[in-house]
C-alpha cells in the first residue's frame, strides 16, 4: 500500500467525488447554458453546489466563481485589483492623490501569486514595486513592517496557511493593520485560502478580504476546479471574455464534473462526513511527531507546531539531504516531498524556509510530510510503522548516530559535495578503512560512519595539498582518535615506518592493499593511490590529475606544470590504459575514467601519452587551457579546464517492452539496481539472493559504482547493463557513465521503478 503524505501537492479524489463526477459524464452531461430540461438540470447542480460552497465559506455575500484552480483565482483577482489601481490612476481622480509604490505580497506565498503581481503590473504598465512582506522565524508576517507599507500599497497579497510548513497566517492582525488605513488608502487585500480550505474558518467578510482563491484538487476534488470569492464591491475583471458564463465574469462552459465533485467533497465537509476533526487531526500529528523522533533522533522541526495545520510538518536531518530523505521514504512506499510539488524537480532550497531565515544547512535537508483531513486511523498506524522502519534502514547503514548494529560495510563508496569527490575503502575482513580526500562538509557523516562500523581508520589521505584551503583529514583525525591507527605519517597522510621517516610501502586492508605512487603536476605533492586486491590493481585514487573531460590546473603557486606530462606518461606505465581513474573532483557525474578514454575526449592527455609533445610544449598548451578558468557551478574554484567538446550524452533509455526483447536476446544480460543499500532495504523487491534468475539481478548503489567498474569493464562491449532506480535519474547517470568508458551495451530503464506496474515490473519482467 502506498502512504501518500503529500496532501498539500494534491490529494487523492473522494469516492463520492468521482461517482458525483461520473454521473455529470455519464447521465447529467448537460451545458448549464442550455435552457432545455436537461441544461437546466445542470444549471441547478451548479447552483446548489455554490450555495453549498457559500454556507461551507461562510459567505452569504459577494461573488463566488466557478474557475479552473487556485492559480486562475489569483490571476483574477490580481487583474481585477490591478486594472482599478491603473483606472484610478488614468482617470486622475479627485481627492487627494495617493502616492502609490508597492504591490505586496508575503514572502512565503507560493509563486504564483508574486509571479501574477509581476505579469500584470507589467502588462498593465502600472510600474509599482512588487515588493515582499518579510517574515519571522515562526513563518508568520512581520505586521511591524506591514503597518509601515500598506499605505502606500496598492495590493496586499498574503495566504491564509503555507503549503510548504502549514504556518497559519494572524489574518485578523492583518485585518487590523489594514482597517486601521483610512478608506482611501486601504489597498485590496487577496487571501490565498488554497491550504486552508476544510481545515480552517476564514470569516472573508468579517475581516474584510477582497479576494480568496481556492483550488479542488486540495481537498479531494479533482484537478481543474477551484474557486474564487469575490468580496461585494470589490473591483472586477473578467479574466475570460466570451459567451457569457458565470454571469459573464468567467466565461467558458462551466467544467460540470468538476463542480459536481466539488458539490460532494463540500457535502462531506458540511455534513461532518469523512473528515476528521481538529482533535483527532492534532492527535495525528502527535502520532506522526513520535514516529518521526524516534526514526531520526536528530530532527529538527522547521515551524513551530503550535501556529501550523495540524495536517502538515516540515522538518530537517542535520547531515542529511533532502533528496536523500525523500529516496528513503519513496523506497518505503511513503511520498512525502521537499518542499512544494512545483519546484520538486528542480534541486533547490526552498524559498519559504529561507525567507523564515532558516540556515542554509536546514533547508538543504528539509522535508514536508502533509496529509488530507479525511485521513483515518489505519493509515497513520501503517505511516508511523513506515516512518520507524526508514529510520532503522539508515541506522543499519550507519546513517544515524544511533546506529549500533550495522550491515558490515566493504569496498570503494564515493561521497561528492558539489563536484568534489571523497572515497571511502571498506574492508569488511579485516574491520580496516582509509578515507580519500576528506571535505569537512562530510566529517561528521563519515565520522558517525566508522564509529558506528567501529572499524579502524587506517589512514586519512589527500592525493594532494590544496590550493586554495586546508585538508580537513585532520579534523576528521580528531574526531575517531580511539579508532585511529597510531603513528607518524607525512603530509598528505600517509603512514611513517615506527621512528623513521620513511614511508611504508603498502597500506594493508585486509586482502587490500593500498600503494602510492608521487605524480607531481596539479601540486608538487599530488600522489596517487593505487587499491590492490588479491588478483591486481582494481582503482587509481588520482586526485586532480586526471578527472573526466579534465586535467588539473598546474597554475598554482604550488603546481608543478613541467613534470606534469611525465607524470601522466608515468601513470600510464604503472596503471595501464584501461585502469579504473578515481577522480577528486567529478562535476558532471562521470564517476571514474581510464587513461584509455579520456584520451578520446582530452586531446593533450593523447598527446602527452602519446609523446608527441615535449613537457615544455604541453605546459605552453595547458596554461593555454587554463588562462581564462571561470568559477564552477558551485561557486568554487575550478580544479581544471573542462573541455566542453568532451559532453557525452547519448539516448540510454529502454521502455518495459525493449526490456524485455533484450533480456531475450541477451541471456546474460544483467539488471543493476542503483538506489542506496537503504532504499533496497526498504523496498518491495523481492529478496535477491532467493529468486530463481536472481543472478540477473545486482544491487550496486551508486555510491558504489566506481567500486563495479573494473568488472564491468572487463565484460565483452555488448553485454547488456539495464541500470534501474526510483526516478530513473541516477541509472541514466549509471548508463551515461559505462557508455563514456567504452561499454556501449549500458542502458537505463525509462522513468524508473516508479513507472512499473509493481508486481508486473518486479515479477514478470525483471526475473523472467
Ligand atoms: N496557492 C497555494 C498555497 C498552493 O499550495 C497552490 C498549489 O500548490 C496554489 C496556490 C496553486 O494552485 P493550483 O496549482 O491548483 O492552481
Amino acid at each position: 500500500m502506498e502512504i501518500y503524505l503529500d496532501a498539500n501537492a494534491t490529494t487523492p479524489v473522494l469516492a463520492q467525488a468521482r461517482a458525483a463526477a461520473m454521473a455529470v459524464m455519464d447521465q447529467d452531461f448537460g451545458n448549464p447554458s442550455s435552457i432545455h430540461s436537461t441544461g437546466l438540470k445542470a444549471r441547478a447542480l451548479m447552483d446548489t453546489v455554490r450555495a453549498r460552497a457559500r454556507r461551507v465559506l461562510g459567505v452569504a455575500t459577494g461573488e463566488l466563481l466557478f474557475l479552473s484552480g487556485a492559480t486562475e483565482g489569483i490571476q483574477t483577482a490580481v487583474l481585477s485589483a490591478l486594472s482599478a489601481l491603473r483606472q484610478r490612476r488614468d482617470e486622475d481622480a479627485p481627492g487627494p492623490a495617493r502616492d502609490l509604490r508597492w504591490l505586496l505580497y508575503g514572502a512565503t506565498e507560493h509563486k504564483a501569486v508574486p509571479e501574477a503581481l509581476r505579469h500584470w503590473n507589467r502588462l498593465l504598465g502600472l510600474d509599482l514595486e512588487v515588493k515582499a512582506i518579510p517574515v519571522g522565524r515562526d513563518g508568520r508576517h512581520d505586521l511591524d513592517w506591514l503597518r509601515a507599507h500598506a499605505p502606500q500599497a496598492g495590493m496586499v497579497c498574503t495566504m491564509a496557511a503555507n503549503n510548504e510548513t502549514g504556518v497559519i497566517s494572524d489574518l485578523d492582525g492583518i485585518a487590523a493593520v489594514l482597517a486601521s488605513l483610512e478608506a482611501t488608502q486601504r489597498p485590496f487585500w487577496m487571501v490565498d485560502g488554497v491550504q486552508a480550505l476544510g481545515k480552517l474558518p476564514l470569516r472573508l467578510e468579517a475581516r474584510g478580504i477582497d479576494y480568496a482563491p481556492f483550488s479542488g484538487h486540495k481537498l479531494y476534488a479533482p484537478k481543474g476546479i477551484g474557486l474564487l470569492y469575490v468580496r461585494a464591491g470589490a473591483p472586477f475583471t473578467p479574466l475570460l471574455a466570451g459567451g457569457g458564463q458565470e454571469s459573464a465574469l468567467r466565461s467558458g462552459t462551466e467544467n460540470m464534473s468538476g463542480i459536481a465533485a466539488l458539490g460532494a467533497v463540500l457535502a462531506a465537509l458540511e455534513e461532518g462526513r469523512d473528515f476528521r476533526d481538529g482533535p483527532t487531526l492534532h492527535s495525528y500529528r502527535e502520532r506522526l511527531t513520535q514516529a518521526l523522533t524516534d526514526a531520526f533522533p536528530a530532527l529538527q522541526f522547521n515551524a513551530p507546531p503550535d501556529l501550523c495545520l495540524p495536517t502538515t510538518l516540515n522538518f530537517s536531518v542535520p547531515g542529511l539531504s533532502s533528496k536523500l530523505l525523500l529516496d528513503l521514504f519513496d523506497a518505503a512506499d511513503v511520498r512525502v516531498s521537499g518542499g512544494s510539488a512545483c519546484s520538486a524537480a528542480k534541486a533547490q532550497p526552498s524559498y519559504v524556509l529561507e525567507a523564515m531565515g532558516l540556515p542554509a544547512s536546514q533547508t538543504a535537508s528539509a522535508v514536508r510530510l502533509s496529509f488530507g483531513p479525511a485521513t483515518d486511523d489505519a493509515f497513520i498506524r501503517e505511516a508511523c510503522a513506515r516512518i520507524r522502519a526508514c529510520g532503522e534502514a539508515l541506522r543499519e547503514n550507519c546513517l544515524s548516530p544511533t546506529g549500533n548494529q550495522p550491515l558490515p560495510a566493504d569496498g570503494v563508496t564515493r561521497f561528492v559535495v558539489d563536484g568534489a569527490c571523497c572515497w571511502l575503502v571498506a574492508d569488511a575482513a579485516s574491520q580496516r578503512c582509509v578515507v580519500i580526500d576528506p571535505l569537512p562538509e562530510l566529517n561528521d557523516r563519515l565520522s558517525q560512519w566508522v564509529r558506528c562500523q567501529g572499524y579502524a581508520l587506517a589512514a586519512v589521505l589527500d592525493t594532494h595539498s590544496h590550493g586554495d584551503h586546508a585538508s580537513s583529514a585532520a579534523s576528521l583525525r580528531a574526531a575517531v582518535p580511539e579508532l585511529l591507527a597510531p603513528g607518524e605519517t607525512d603530509a598528505l597522510g600517509w603512514p611513517l615506518v615506527d621512528g623513521r621517516h620513511d614511508r611504508v610501502a603498502a597500506l594493508v586492508l585486509g586482502e587490500r592493499r593500498l600503494t602510492r605512487l608521487p605524480i607531481p603536476g596539479h601540486t608538487e605533492d599530488s600522489t596517487a593511490y593505487l587499491l590492490h586486491d588479491a588478483h591486481g590493481l582494481t582503482t587509481a585514487f588520482v586526485g586532480d590529475m586526471v578527472m573526466p573531460g579534465a586535467l588539473g590546473r598546474s597554475d598554482f603557486d604550488q603546481s608543478a606544470p613541467f613534470a606534469y606530462r611525465d607524470s601522466l606518461r608515468q601513470l600510464a606505465e604503472v596503471v595501464g590504459p584501461h585502469a579504473v581513474l578515481a577522480p577528486a573532483h567529478d562535476y558532471d557525474n562521470r564517476f571514474a575514467s581510464t587513461l584509455s578514454a579520456e584520451s578520446a575526449y582530452q586531446p593533450l592527455l593523447a598527446h602527452a601519452l602519446r609523446g608527441t609533445l615535449d613537457a615544455q610544449a604541453f605546459a605552453a598548451a595547458k596554461a593555454g587551457l587554463e588562462r581564462h578558468l571561470a568559477l564552477t557551478e558551485y561557486q568554487t574554484m575550478a580544479c581544471g579546464a573542462r573541455i566542453d567538446g568532451s559532453r557525452f550524452e547519448v539516448d540510454t533509455e529502454v521502455d518495459l517492452a525493449a526490456l524485455r526483447d533484450l533480456l531475450e536476446r541477451h541471456p546474460q544480460a544483467r539488471l543493476i539496481d542503483v538506489r542506496e543499500p537503504y532504499e533496497q532495504r526498504l523496498s518491495l523487491l523481492p529478496d535477491l539472493p532467493e529468486r530463481g534468475a536472481g543472478h540477473r539481478l545486482q544491487a550496486t548503489p551508486l555510491s558504489r559504482l566506481v567500486d563495479a567498474l573494473p568488472e564491468w569493464l572487463s565484460l565483452p562491449a555488448d553485454q547488456p547493463l539495464v541500470f534501474f532506480c526510483r526516478s530513473g535519474n541516477r541509472s541514466a547517470q549509471a548508463a551515461q557513465a559505462l557508455r563514456r568508458l567504452g561499454h556501449e551495451a549500458a542502458f537505463t530503464l525509462a522513468g524508473g521503478l516508479a513507472l512499473w506496474p509493481k508486481e508486473a515490473a518486479i515479477d514478470s519482467a525483471l526475473y523472467v
